[in-house]
């Protein structure tokens, strides 16, 4: 990479950051204002645009919940001195926890309070979703605290109502309409890796893609968990899921564990191929997962009726890493220098799927005269020209409209971007047609012509 490009990379790596900081105190959940602030944040760097989905409104199996709403919660004693604090720390409330306001006993309170023991000083982050709940979470001291005092005043003062749940969405045409889903979930409050991270990239991918020009189209999903790509997936046409061509879920993408890519449900797709090739190339650390109908919403988007071909990246995976789910989660955890790193490896996939096509030999027949074409005066002074022309030779064998150039660059064992250079002089110089896809009549016919 040239120097430029590295700066450029820091100060995004920075930028990132800062939007992350700007988001993480936001009470973010499945519905809500806090959702509404982030995407009100995000809206300032891209055209995002938010769909209101009211609440009841059915989506496949489900119904869009109630909205929820959060004033303040906390435990006090009796003199009024709060033991825990939600203005402190949102996550000391159970994520969708109902109203409660009640004087009780520590054994009445006991049930309703998380904590961890291995890791006494931070909180853990509960959800209480879909269940008629509420909860507490809290440190080690605080425990203490609550066990041996009481009765404990309890409030928090949430409610449910009839309103909607927002995703946002972006929307990147490009001059096809062979379009990529990239997809991060919105509903987790103060947590840096596990939801800011593919929120803060997200948001950075989409606004560089505004400014090349694209093969592909692109739709930018921020959704709740779960609920979100359902009711997504839900208020689309059969057509416009069928333009979908190849995802991505991204989150987990600011710590520094190094890069995992999980498999779509058929673990063939493209992006299947692609992704590890590009983490090759890339010469980055990083592991291969195949798909399993658990982790984030690439299990919806997988789901059997719906069955687009879309992978999860990250770079720890979840519930594998100490910081999950917990208060140790921050801004301290995800680093810009990480985030970079992680838009970086996400640019690159983009840029080389933005590249994949099918080759078609026009002349197949032996070697084709290269020479006589010039091709070998426009390699320049590059550094790579021995590649390149190793490309070239590779990428003539196997131009027969059924190899693409991800299957040419395994098969050359050559980078991908140096096949893809390879197609694009090829194909400046008339020696090579491109397609979109696989096009074996096309080169039979050439073969037939003879
Ligand atoms: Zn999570």
């Amino acid at each position: 990479m040239k120097m430029s490009g590295q700066r450029n990379l820091e100060s995004e790596g920075i930028k990132m950051h800062r939007l992350a900081t700007e988001l993480f105190p936001l009470h973010r959940s499945m519905t809500g204002q806090g959702v509404r602030a982030t995407f009100e944040i995000l809206a300032k760097h891209v055209p995002l645009t938010v769909e209101e989905i009211p609440s009841g409104t059915p989506v496949f199996d489900w119904h869009v919940p109630q909205e929820w709403r959060i004033r303040d919660a906390f435990i006090a004693d009796e003199q009024g001195r709060r033991v825990v604090d939600y203005s402190e720390s949102n996550l000391h409330v159970a994520n969708g926890s109902i109203p409660i306001a009640a004087n009780m006993s520590w054994n009445e309170l006991r049930p309703h309070i998380h904590h961890l023991p291995d890791q006494p000083d931070l909180l853990p982050y509960r959800t209480t979703f879909f269940r008629d709940s509420w909860g507490f979470s809290v440190k080690r001291a605080q425990l203490e605290t609550l066990r041996n005092g009481g009765p404990w005043n309890v409030e928090i003062d949430s409610e449910y109502f009839d309103g909607h749940m927002s995703l946002g969405e972006i929307n990147v045409p490009g001059s096809t309409d062979e379009t990529v889903l990239i997809h991060c979930h919105t509903c987790h409050p103060s947590l840096a890796n596990d939801n800011l991270s593919g929120i803060v990239i997200a948001t950075q991918l989409a606004q560089s893609l505004l400014n090349i020009d694209r093969r592909l189209t692109y739709r930018f999903v921020f959704a709740p968990a779960t609920i979100g790509p359902i009711a997504w997936l839900a208020q689309r046409t059969r057509d416009e899921l069928e333009r979908i061509r190849h995802g991505l879920v991204l989150t987990l993408l600011g710590d520094s564990a190094p890069f995992t890519y999980k498999r779509t449900s058929s673990g063939t797709a493209l992006i299947d191929r692609l992704v590890p090739k590009v983490l090759g190339d890339l010469d980055v650390p990083h592991q291969i997962l195949d798909f399993e109908p658990g982790g984030y919403d690439e299990r919806q988007y997988g789901s059997p009726g719906i069955d687009l071909p879309v992978g999860r990246f990250t770079r720890s995976v979840h519930g594998e890493f100490p910081e999950y789910h917990t208060s140790a989660d921050d801004l301290t955890f995800i680093q810009p220098k990480f985030l970079a790193e992680s838009l970086h490896a996400c640019r690159s996939i983009l840029n080389s799927l933005e590249g994949v096509c099918f080759p078609i030999n026009q002349f197949p027949f032996g070697e084709p005269q290269l020479g006589r074409r010039g091709i070998f005066r426009a390699f320049g002074e590059r550094d790579d020209r021995g590649q390149l022309q190793e490309a070239m030779m590779w990428v003539l064998h196997l131009a027969n409209g059924r190899n693409d150039s991800i299957e040419i660059a395994n098969r050359a064992d050559l980078p991908l971007h140096c096949v893809t250079d390879a197609i694009d002089l090829l194909r400046s110089h008339h020696v090579i047609t491109t397609s979109d896809t696989a096009n074996r009549n096309a080169f039979d016919q050439i073969v037939r012509g003879r």
